[in-house]
């Protein structure tokens, strides 16, 4: 075998919940997350160099190809932790908007553990992947596994979940960049007035209830974000009044997301988003 290409597959969140900040820092989170149908493309190659080295070739300049690319340091543990001698070249073809709230470097990272365990037949079990990605990134286990989950602790305590009824989403990431860090130190996880029924969502997911996952979608940082950027909730308001069931912000956003039942309806909603003038990056897609 001497080339591996995977898709790396985005996600949303249909509820987020900050439960506390712990004495560490960290925060502890109560996230339903669902993987959708806008990806990224990885190839893996051997490079021949006996040398244990990774090499990345991006399409994207504004991205690090060294070790800031969570890509290049998912390849890097890999190596080390397996003692690989045979260089690994990957190529990333990037397509899910960058700091968007859409998991798109852990996406990439555990499309690495994927590729390289097969292209180095390293017989990694999903959850050994998934205890050495958590090293990379919070998020990195989940998108590991994949599909509809509950995420729970810094986001590594992972419970499998039905995906939802079949449904479709206009996406679209307002041209403004967002950092995570910002978002959570600016979070009073405390003073928060209301919390997503996070628990309802679950049971209207194993009741396979479209109507019960959409009435409970609600995202605690959107009690920062929306207040520093109102763009958020002029989308928002936009797609619920062009026929969205309901539209949310995904993780610490920018980017935003509404719900339809029908594909035309979801390019139906596409023009206003447009004619808005506030984002170029817009996606109609499904639950994956
Ligand atoms: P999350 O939803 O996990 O908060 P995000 O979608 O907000 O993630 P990313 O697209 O993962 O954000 O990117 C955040 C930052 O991480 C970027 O500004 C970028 O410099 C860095 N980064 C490192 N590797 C990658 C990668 N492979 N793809 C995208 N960004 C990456």
């Amino acid at each position: 075998m001497d080339q591996i290409t995977r898709k790396a597959y985005a996600k949303i969140n249909l509820g987020l919940d900050v439960i506390r900040r712990r004495p560490d820092g960290y925060h502890e989170v109560k996230m339903i997350m669902q993987t959708v149908g806008i990806c990224d493309i990885l190839t893996f190659r051997k490079s021949g160099r006996q040398d244990g080295s990774v090499t990345l070739f991006l399409d994207k300049k504004e991205l690090p190809c060294g070790k800031e690319n969570l890509v290049y340091r998912a390849a890097e543990l890999l190596t080390r932790t397996h003692g690989l001698r045979d260089g690994v070249e990957i190529t990333l073809e990037k397509r899910i908007p960058i700091a968007a709230g859409m998991a798109g470097g852990s996406t990439d990272a555990a499309a690495v553990f994927h590729g390289m365990n097969e292209l180095f037949g390293l017989s990694m079990s999903l959850q050994e992947m998934k205890d050495l990605g958590v090293g990379i990134g919070a998020d990195v286990p989940y998108c590991i596994q994949g599909g509809t989950a509950l995420s729970e602790g810094i986001g590594e305590i992972l419970t499998a979940l039905p995906s939802p009824p079949a449904a479709y989403l206009l996406i679209a990431k307002p041209d403004i960049s967002v950092s995570t860090k910002f978002v959570y130190e600016n979070l009073h996880a405390d003073r928060l007035q209301s919390h997503p029924d996070i628990d309802g969502m679950v049971q209207a997911l194993e009741r396979g209830s479209l109507e019960g996952i959409v009435s409970r979608m609600e995202n605690v940082l959107e009690t920062v974000t929306v207040r520093e950027y109102p763009v958020i909730q002029t989308l928002k308001d936009i797609m619920r009044r062009e026929g969205a069931l309901n539209a949310l912000m995904s993780g610490s956003g920018p980017t935003v997301f509404g719900v339809y039942k029908t594909r035309e309806a979801a390019e139906a909603s596409r023009p206003a988003v447009e004619k808005s003038g506030m984002t170029k990056e817009i996606f109609v897609t499904e639950f994956v």
